[in-house]
């Protein structure tokens, strides 16, 4: 009966991977892949991860099931991170445990789904091309909203806007709280308003991806926008992940959080605890304990701080020197958006053609929209970047 099954295609980002694996060029470049690496290449496990680890090995008593929804101390020391203490009345929220925030975005659309089997999700044009992915296999409609303008480099506020006066209530509006994936480019804060209140007269839910908490602006800016958000809209979900600001890639730590009227709060909590039953029963545990011991500890919590701060002007920086070579390179501020954006991604504007030239002349590695990692990038290699570009695009 398998034999049934259609061939399925292959997931470009990680056959990028594997490309750049097979090349045996010396001085070869990885710009894919969204992981954090530093300047040796390596994605190291955070000193108070590993702390929070051994802490766990000593004193851990059992490994019986937790809720449906996962653990309530991680769920409370997350929220609170994410939307500061006290700062919207809990009794408004629900929340659950979940698989990364690949589950948590999941996770989110199956309550919409079930809610409004109608419904229309609208997403940024891009997007990261896994919401996509999703979208198409729970079988929801959507449709994109402008976001980038590619010739400046920055967020297409007026079509944004313009786009998302066509959402109504029992849609849902799919935003990137911070550190756009793949364009880095973001809203203002007071442009972020402006949205608050498009998405507000439209009734539509707001759902908002929080992948990367800490790496733009800093831990409580880059939570700016979404409680700005969650302040401002009667009914929003948050899907957060803690693969990358506690480098947990792989033990798959995220959350959803849902704002509803009081009265909505225990039949939202309830339907997450369903879904996840049918599903998985429970969210695996040991990433989101992690993450409540380094947060709930004062010496732990100060360590994972600094050190998230180092990785996150690390990356400032190499996006300032990456922006100073190419201007040299090419002689024009075309590239100077690179030191505005934030996060982990920047989009070049190359063409697919300049893009595959970049591969095969010079064994340095970008998706297909010319999207980098600015974290595959070192003092070394920046100016190697800036040349290159600079002569495919001559
Ligand atoms: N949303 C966005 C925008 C992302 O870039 C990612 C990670 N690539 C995720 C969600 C999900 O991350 P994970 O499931 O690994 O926690």
């Amino acid at each position: 009966m398998l034999e049934q099954l259609k061939a399925q295609p292959a997931d470009k980002i990680l056959a990028l991977t594997e490309a750049f694996r097979a090349d045996e060029r010396h001085g070869k470049i990885d710009l894919g892949v969204g992981v954090y690496r530093d300047a040796y290449g390596l994605t190291p496990v955070m000193a108070a991860v590993k702390e929070a680890e051994k802490r766990i090995w000593d004193e851990q008593k059992t490994k019986a099931y937790t809720q449906l929804v996962g653990d309530a101390e991680y769920r409370t020391a997350l929220t609170d991170m994410i939307l500061g203490e006290g700062a919207v009345q809990r009794a408004d929220l629900s929340s659950s445990a979940s698989v990364g925030g690949t589950g948590a975005v999941h996770l989110a659309l199956a309550l919409a789904r079930a809610a409004n089997p109608e419904l229309t999700v609208y997403y940024s044009d891009p997007t990261w091309p896994n919401h996509l992915t999703i979208l198409s296999s729970m079988g929801i409609r959507h449709q994109s909203y402008r976001y980038f303008d590619a010739e400046s480099g920055t967020v297409d506020l007026t079509g944004m806007l313009e786009d998302l006066q066509q959402a109504k209530a029992g849609d849902v509006v799919l935003l990137h709280g911070c550190c756009h994936n793949p364009t880095g480019a973001n809203p203002t804060l007071e442009q972020w308003a402006q949205v608050a209140q498009v998405v507000k007269e439209s009734g539509a839910t707001a759902l908002i991806d929080l992948a990367y908490q800490g790496f733009g602006d800093g831990l409580e800016q880059d939570a700016a926008a979404t409680r700005l958000l969650t302040g401002a809209l009667d009914e929003v979900m948050i899907a957060a992940s803690c693969s990358k600001n506690f480098g947990i890639y792989r033990e798959r730590t995220g959350l959803l959080i849902a704002k509803t009227a009081e009265a909505q709060q225990g039949t939202v909590q309830a339907n997450m605890a369903a879904q996840n039953r049918q599903a998985f029963s429970f969210p695996p545990d040991h990433g989101a304990r992690i993450v409540s011991t380094v947060l709930t500890d004062a010496g732990l919590r100060q360590s994972w701080t600094e050190e998230l701060e180092a990785v996150r002007l690390g990356m400032l920086e190499l996006r300032a020197q990456l922006s100073a070579a190419l201007r040299e390179e090419t002689g024009s501020d075309r590239f100077d958006f690179i030191a505005r954006h934030r996060g982990m991604f920047s989009r070049l504007g190359l063409t697919p053609e300049q893009v595959e030239k970049l591969r095969s002349e010079y064994g340095i590695y970008m998706t297909g929209d010319s999207r980098i990692n600015i974290a595959g990038l070192n003092r070394e290699t920046v100016p190697v970047l800036a040349k290159a570009v600079a002569e495919v695009i001559r």
